[in-house]
Formats: C-alpha cells, sequence, structure tokens
C-alpha cells in the first residue's frame, strides 16, 4: 500500500541539511524529521555563531555546543555533570574533545586533538567556511568527471560558495603578487596561486555574512515556502538506535533529552549524518558493523604558522593609500577576524599539499605589545598547509560493547599513526611554508606541525568504495553495503587521500546520494 514516505535524518549539520534539501525538493509528498542532540544555537536554526554579532551571545552559543565540555550548560543539555574534571584541556571554542579526559571520555593518545560539536548545524555552525574543490586524486575515481562537476556545482549554490570574495582586497592581492613570484614558475597552469572560495553572503558594508546549515536548509526554514511543512527539526533529541527489519531500517530510536523519554519514530529512509566518529558509533551500536565500520581514518595533517606582513615587501604591491581602505572597511565589523582568503591548491606530481593564507590585522594570540613585531600596520597572515595521509585500515576509531561513553554508547578508541612517506611529504610542506614566510614578511610564530586530530576534518571512517570487497562501508551512492534504505551521509565517505577543507566534497556526494534514495522513493511509493 502506498503511503507519504517519512525520512529520518540524524544529524543537523552540512550533510543532513543537504540530504533533507534534496529529498524534499525532489518528492513533493515527503516529510523529513531530523533529529539533532544539541541545542538549537540561533533563531533561524543551524545559522553560523561567526554572525552573532554581540560576543557574549556568541560565546555563549559556543559554550552550549561544547558537549561534555559545555561547562555550566552542562545538565540542561542532557549531559551528566560528572563528565568533567576541571583544568583539562579544552578543544577549540564551539567543540569539544573526543578524548576529554572526564567520565565516559572516549581514547585518543594518538589523535588527540580529535573534536565534535553538539548543536543545531553540527560543526557547520561554527566553521571557517573555506570550501574549495578537490582536485586530481583526491576525487572520487569512481564518480564521472562530468557528473562530479554537476554535483560540485550544487553543493555551491547550497553553501553560497563565493569564488571571488574578497578579489577586491588590495592587501589580499599584494599577498598574492608576493606568493606569485615566489612559486609561480613550479606550479601548472590553473593551480596557481589564488582566491580560496569561501560559503558566505557578501553584504553590502563588505563584511559577510557565514553560511551555516541554515542556508543548505533554504525553503526548509522559510515558513514561506510550503517545504517548510514537511521539514520537522527535533533539537535536544539524541538517536540511540537505527532499528533494522532485516537487512532494512525501520526507523530509528531517539531520546528526548528534555524528558528522558524514548521512542521509535518509523521511517522508509533513514539518513545518518552524524560526524565521522558518532556516525559509525550509531551504526555500530545498531548492531550494523561492516568489517570497514570506523577504519581508513583519515586527515590531512596540518602545518601552521604566522607571519607579520613586510612594508616594505608590502608596498612593492599596494598603497599607503589602498592599505587605510583597507584597515577603515574591516574596522566596521571588528568582530570577524578574516579578511582576505588566499591559496595555492593541490596539484599533481609537483604540489600534493594545499596552502591557506588568511590575512587579518591582528595575529591569533597575545603577542607582548613591546615585542618587535605586535602592532604590525601590515598586520598578520596566519597560512597553513594540508597534507596527505594515505587510508590505512589500521588507522581506526574502534568500539568497546564493554565499555560505555558518557551517552551510553560503545566507547571510543582512536589509532592513528603517520608513515615515513606522510612524514617525508610534511617535511616538504614545511619548506614551502618558510619560503612563503619570507616572501611575505617574518615569522612571528613558526611552522609547526599540530597535533593529529587538529584538521577538524575527519575522513574514511564510513568509506565509500565502488564494490564490497571489505574496504568500504557504503557503495557509490552512500547506501550502507547490504541494507536497504539506510544511507550515510559526511566526510567519512571520502574515500581518498585529500589536502583540503572537505565540506564542499561532502555536499557534493550527499547530492548524490539524496537524488538516488529519491528515485527508490519515488519507485515505492
Ligand atoms: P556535523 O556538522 O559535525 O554535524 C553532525 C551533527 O550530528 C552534530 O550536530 C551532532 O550533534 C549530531 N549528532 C551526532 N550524533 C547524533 C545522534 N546520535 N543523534 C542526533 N544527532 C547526533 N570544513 C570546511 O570544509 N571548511 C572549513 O573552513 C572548515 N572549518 C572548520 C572550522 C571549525 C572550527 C570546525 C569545528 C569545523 C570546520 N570544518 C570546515 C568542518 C566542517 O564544519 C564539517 O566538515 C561539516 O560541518 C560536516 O558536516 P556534517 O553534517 O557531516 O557533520
Amino acid at each position: 500500500m502506498s503511503h507519504n514516505p517519512t525520512i529520518a535524518v540524524v544529524g543537523s549539520g552540512p550533510i543532513g541539511s543537504a540530504y533533507a534539501r534534496v529529498l524534499l525538493e525532489s518528492l513533493p509528498d515527503a516529510r523529513v524529521v531530523m533529529f539533532e542532540a544539541g541545542p538549537q544555537l540561533t533563531e533561524r536554526p543551524g545559522e553560523s555563531v561567526r554572525n552573532i554579532p554581540d560576543p557574549e551571545a556568541k560565546a555563549r552559543a559556543r559554550e552550549m555546543s561544547q558537549g561534555p565540555q559545555a561547562g555550566s550548560f552542562r545538565e540542561s543539555l542532557g549531559i551528566p555533570e560528572s563528565t568533567v574534571t576541571e583544568g583539562m584541556f579544552t578543544a577549540r571554542q564551539g567543540t569539544h574533545l573526543i578524548d576529554f579526559g572526564g567520565d565516559g571520555s572516549g581514547h585518543a593518545p594518538t589523535f588527540p586533538a580529535a573534536a565534535a560539536a553538539t548543536n543545531v548545524g553540527g560543526q557547520g555552525a561554527h566553521w571557517t567556511c573555506a570550501t574549495p574543490s578537490p582536485a586530481f586524486s583526491e576525487k572520487v575515481p569512481f564518480i564521472p568527471d562530468d557528473e562530479w562537476e554537476e554535483l560540485i556545482g550544487r553543493a555551491k549554490e547550497l553553501l553560497h560558495v563565493q569564488s571571488a570574495a574578497f578579489a577586491d582586497s588590495g592587501v589580499g592581492a599584494g599577498i598574492r603578487s608576493l606568493l606569485e613570484e615566489e612559486f609561480a614558475g613550479e606550479l601548472p597552469e590553473g593551480y596557481g596561486v589564488g582566491t580560496l572560495p569561501v560559503a558566505g553572503d557578501p553584504q553590502p558594508d563588505g563584511s559577510m555574512r557565514w553560511a551555516g546549515a541554515d542556508v543548505v536548509l533554504g525553503p526548509l526554514i522559510d515558513p514561506a515556502s510550503p517545504l517548510s511543512a514537511r521539514f520537522e527539526l527535533r533539537d535536544l533529541s539524541l538517536v540511540r538506535r537505527v532499528e533494522l527489519d532485516g537487512n532494512r531500517a525501520t526507523g530509528v530510536t531517539v531520546e528526548d533529552l528534555r524528558t528522558r523519554t524514548t521512542s521509535f519514530i518509523p521511517a522508509d529512509l533513514v539518513v545518518v549524518a552524524a560526524d565521522a566518529f558518532r556516525s559509525p558509533q550509531l551504526l555500530w551500536a545498531s548492531g550494523i558493523r561492516p568489517r570497514a565500520l570506523g577504519h581508513y581514518l583519515t586527515e590531512h595533517p596540518v602545518v601552521i604558522s604566522t607571519v607579520a606582513l613586510d612594508a616594505e615587501k608590502m608596498c612593492r604591491f599596494v598603497t599607503e593609500g589602498e592599505l587605510d581602505a583597507e584597515l577603515a572597511r574591516r574596522a566596521l565589523n571588528p568582530a570577524d577576524p578574516v579578511a582576505a582568503v588566499n591559496r595555492i591548491p593541490f596539484s599533481e606530481p609537483g604540489h600534493p599539499f594545499s596552502l591557506q593564507v588568511m590575512y587579518a590585522e591582528t595575529p591569533p594570540f597575545p603577542m607582548d605589545p613591546e615585542a618587535p613585531l605586535a602592532n604590525n600596520r601590515w598586520g598578520y597572515v596566519n597560512m597553513g598547509f594540508g597534507m596527505r595521509k594515505r587510508p590505512r585500515y589500521e588507522d581506526a576509531v574502534t568500539f568497546d560493547d564493554g565499555e560505555l561513553d558518557y551517552r551510553g554508547f560503545p566507547n571510543m578508541t582512536i589509532a592513528y599513526e603517520l608513515s615515513e612517506d606522510e612524514l617525508a611529504e610534511i617535511d616538504s610542506a614545511t619548506q614551502r611554508l618558510r619560503r612563503a614566510g619570507k616572501a611575505l614578511g617574518e615569522f612571528v610564530a613558526e611552522p609547526r606541525l599540530m597535533p593529529n586530530g587538529s584538521s577538524l576534518h575527519y575522513q574514511g571512517t564510513l568509506r565509500m568504495g565502488s564494490n564490497d570487497d571489505g574496504a568500504s562501508v557504503a557503495d557509490p551512492w552512500s547506501r550502507v553495503w547490504g541494507h536497504e534504505g539506510l544511507v550515510v551521509g559526511g566526510n567519512a565517505l571520502i574515500p581518498t587521500a585529500t589536502t583540503m577543507n572537505p565540506t564542499l566534497m561532502s555536499v557534493a556526494i550527499a547530492v548524490r546520494g539524496a537524488r538516488k534514495a529519491a528515485e527508490a522513493l519515488r519507485a515505492a511509493h
């Protein structure tokens, strides 16, 4: 008997949101219920907290996203008070460490900076919004190029990607000219120094309204759109299990963290987009345990530095008047630290790294006002390389049924190691970072390799593959091998070694999965 299909989406980040949007736009009778373990932070669901103008409100929104490390908000978020011990190492604002060290903490001694965000919009409420596209071997080898280009195009629309953000910044252009002098001769055509695409909407005053899951949801959260009547977002709702009848997903069991009541919500399709650690954990807890689940963990290692821009060097390309204009524009929005964003993208064979160069008028850390490069009139760049990590079975998050975490899920242990090849590429990128620093000015923070997990871009743990050979969890349309009505989404699907920010790529993969799922639901109903 036919009925209007219900789709349960687990996780409200950009990927769950992309599924909700594409499915509702494709299926006129479908209904989407989205479950999010964390709280809603902004009136408009999923908005970037960077858009919150009041510094106190912004700090509160970040703290509320920090799950077990959410300080005074923990209990109101349905997280036991006992989970944190004072004085522990904390993660980047808005995120919480997997290995936070309190009761029920995960174990990640070799991947210590692993972090997540628990709030409506997920990490997408806190992200930097850099949206490069994968290139060469970073791309998924079994998705045809012409289809891929179209998927990336749709993903850019969903995320409001601007290819020419800050293109009119004189300082940004000066930085590009200096980097070009240093590197242009060794980079292939089309992959030289350029601006980095970012996700957001430039405002008339020159500031940015940064994109979050809100722009991906778009009409679904616009009461004037008929699509909004078929979309429901439930915050503080923790999905405990995906329920199965044989190999078919039948719905989800959800705990309302406000009332502590648990209920079963039947669904024709379950989409799990709960990040690269918690999605595989949820599948594991649901008894869905393919060999590759949690394995092939990668990220791009990160080496970063901060440079004070040198007046003499910059003056060869930028006038003092252009600098004054830039500073006046920036003063309009002092709460937003990011100005011009440049890059050198990944290319093969000669440049298998991604360089990201962010200009800001202040350094990202307090500097002694007496230090020679403090209060540098030309400002600073924070820049770093992302490098490759090849997928290996041994690098993995595994789950222990005998030890529950602070939420009562089989606890996580992460094992991870960089190989000789990877360390050699890191060395080579570090040398280039030194050259870039010299070309632009003087280091105020020397290049350093960040601890494993620092990228916040965790991949491979729900790897997609072209066949079910035990080295992948999902098929080329993100369907869990051997299951019906169950798709997975997120950076965890990415099967390749990448060096860049992955969200655009993951949204493109999600668009493909959502279109295929819509076809199947249309055929069945
Ligand atoms: P997430 O955004 O992580 O959302 C997953 C959601 O699922 C979370 O809200 C979580 O609470 C929820 N959830 C988990 N388990 C359950 C459950 N059992 N039940 C219900 N809900 C659950 N990427 C880029 O491409 N470019 C950048 O510049 C960039 N900068 C970043 C900067 C920072 C500070 C951070 C934190 C991230 C950055 N990222 C960046 C990464 C980017 O934010 C992620 O790639 C993106 O958010 C992933 O989307 P997602 O929907 O897969 O997962």
